[in-house]
């Protein structure tokens, strides 16, 4: 009976744990440059340090990343972080 009990648990029991790993993988998570604290992508800024995560684009007005050069909406340079 419990043979019987392993042989059909086991089975389940990867695919659970392979559902479980993929959901792990596939949820993006964002880091703030600054302190490694967890931020969302729609965040403006950190909730933990306060360092700004994105801005707004001056020319098109649309949300620009702190880190981008040019604003890929329109163009814009934006003069971000000099690498
Ligand atoms: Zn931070
Ligand atoms: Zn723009």
């Amino acid at each position: 009976m419990l043979l019987i009990f392993l042989i059909f648990a086991l089975p389940i029991l990867g695919i659970l744990a392979g559902y479980l790993h993929r959901r792990e993988r596939s949820q993006v998570r964002l880091l703030c440059p600054a302190c490694g604290g967890e931020v969302k992508r729609n965040y403006l800024a950190c909730p933990h340090c306060g360092t700004r995560l994105q801005s707004e684009c001056p020319g098109c007005g649309k949300p620009v990343r702190s880190l981008w050069r040019g604003c890929p909406h329109c163009g814009t340079p934006l003069g971000g972080d000099p690498r």
